[in-house]
């Protein structure tokens, strides 16, 4: 039943899971529910409300009917909303790691470190909420002056993925509301207690009714269309895979909605001759292994030059064999499951085309243990350059490494893809870092740094990864119009 407590082991918070619509909880218009797995076990955790199309059109009509209200309600009062909202995620920390472990799969102490990154954005957007400004000058003519502000767009739609329940959402509620937008969000279908949870936080931070809406629904496709159809709705902002962002941006014309797409990643990861080599298997582990390689910024191509290749790759393996892969809430486990039994099955099928196509197994590669949909961390080597592998977007935790004879052809072989998201680059030698950077085709690089995510930059992608960006001062203006006044 929703609307009842979930008391999944470990996680026993009181959390209702109903939807979340203008202040207050509500089952789907026609009673219907949907369940949540442990992707560890396959073991049901919850039942959530599945919204319809008419929950959804109740959402935007409380989101239109306080957008007025809330874009003018003051910079300083929306700031301290947020920044209360951020003391307690801090505050729950726990209950939410529990419960991004329990419905994500990805280690307890990878969980904590997303509360603490996730909470992080509504710190820094409470920062930003006081900071929008316009400017002022003189028309060249001199015949007039022109004032610049900035407005909210107005009511939001935010689809976010499963891989960071807590974080991908954060990182949009955060601007919108500092920017005076409403927002609706719909959660990923296989994660959706996280932002549950997190519109109870807002609750008791004191957000007016109606500023923030939570709709779970296994009609994904159904509400997004309904609601950009509508034209209260007045902006989209999706992080997923590239396929949907597509469908999305061709939805978003017929109203001419504003779009923000972090789409799908294929990030190169270059290892070059002068490059500290423990300094970078430590970089490749953080890039590849963080969350079970189910990042958009995961390394998914390594380009090791050849004098450096036996010495990275043989270490890189032998870090990648001690991998302890179990449940994500086990203290022990380093890898958790995969979300789900068509992801697991995927970056199988990719190794095993690999390894058809002429790459070396040289750790891992198996499905296994259990109900829970685990996939043991793999490390291929020699893998030809036509792999289906390194054009795909892996999601698992399968490092591809390829020799290359040269800085050159490392760059050539990193940007042959129609991603262009994250990076990651090793050398000693700054200048050679400086140039090979700004040869990379990606919206982020990693200089002898494994993780690049960082509230206070601009988080996004170039070509298929999408456009827009999320954190740093450039993420509220994604939520803002300039208004130009002519005295
Ligand atoms: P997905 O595109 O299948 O789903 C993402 C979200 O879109 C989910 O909420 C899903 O329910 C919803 N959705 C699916 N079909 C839809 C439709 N037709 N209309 C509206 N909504 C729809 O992606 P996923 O498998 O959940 O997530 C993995 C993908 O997300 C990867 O490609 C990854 O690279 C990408 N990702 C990108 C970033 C980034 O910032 N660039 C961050 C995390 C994940």
């Amino acid at each position: 039943m929703s609307g009842t407590v979930i008391t999944a082991d470990p996680t026993t918070i009181g959390l209702s899971t109903d939807l979340w619509i203008d202040g207050r909880r509500r089952p789907a218009m026609d009673g219907g529910e949907f369940s949540v797995h442990d992707p560890a076990t396959e073991v049901v955790i919850a039942t959530v409300a599945d919204a319809t199309a008419e929950d959804a059109l109740d959402a935007l009509t409380a989101a239109a009917a306080v957008q007025d209200s809330w874009a003018a309600t003051a910079p300083r009062e929306r700031s301290e909303i947020l920044r209360s909202a951020f003391e307690i995620v801090s505050e729950r920390s726990e209950d939410f790691a529990r419960l991004i472990s329990s419905e994500m799969g990805k280690t307890l102490a990878e969980a904590r470190g997303e509360v603490a990154y996730g909470a992080e954005y509504l710190r820094w957007f409470a920062e930003e909420a006081v900071r929008i400004d316009g400017r002022f000058t003189r028309s060249p003519s001199g015949a007039g002056q022109i004032m610049v502000t900035k407005v909210p767009v107005g009511p939001v739609l935010a689809i976010t993925p499963w891989n960071f329940p807590l974080a991908m959402g954060t990182r949009k509620i955060g601007p919108a509301l500092a920017a005076g937008c409403t927002i609706i969000v719909k959660p990923a279908e296989d994660t959706p207690l996280t932002m549950l949870l997190l519109a109870e936080v807002f609750d008791a931070a004191g957000l007016p009714p109606g500023v923030l809406s939570v709709l779970p629904t296994t009609s994904s496709a159904l509400v997004a269309e309904t609601l950009m159809g509508d034209p209260r709705l007045r902006k989209v902002t999706f992080t997923g895979s590239t396929a949907v962002g597509k469908v999305l941006v061709r939805s978003s014309a017929d109203q001419l909605l504003r779009t923000s797409m972090e789409l799908g990643g294929n990030a190169p990861f270059l290892v070059l001759d002068d490059a500290d080599i423990a300094e970078a298997v430590d970089g490749a582990m953080a890039a590849k292994m963080r969350n079970g390689g189910q990042a958009c910024t995961a390394a998914n191509r390594f380009y090791v030059t050849e004098s450096v290749a036996s010495e990275f790759t043989d270490a890189l393996a032998a870090r990648i064999a001690a991998l302890r892969v179990g449940p994500g809430t086990d203290p022990l486990t380093d890898v958790g499951p995969l979300i789900n039994r068509r992801q697991a099955e995927r970056v199988a099928r990719l190794v095993e085309d690999a390894v058809t196509d002429g790459a070396r197994l040289r750790v891992g590669g198996a499905i296994g243990m259990g109900e829970g949909h685990f996939f043991a961390p793999t490390l291929l080597d020699q893998v030809p350059a036509d792999a289906r592998i390194l054009r795909e977007e892996i999601f698992g935790p399968v490092a591809a490494v390829v020799t290359v004879a040269d800085e050159d052809e490392a760059v050539v072989a990193a940007n042959a893809t129609d991603y262009g998201l994250a990076g990651y680059l090793y050398t000693r030698d700054v200048d050679r870092a400086a140039h090979v950077c700004a040869r990379m085709a990606t919206g982020m690089v990693g200089i002898n740094r494994g993780i690049i995510s960082d509230v206070a930059a601009p988080f996004g992608g170039v070509r298929q990864s999408g456009f827009g960006r999320e954190g740093g001062a450039e993420g509220i203006e994604e939520y803002l119009d300039a208004k130009y006044i002519a005295i």
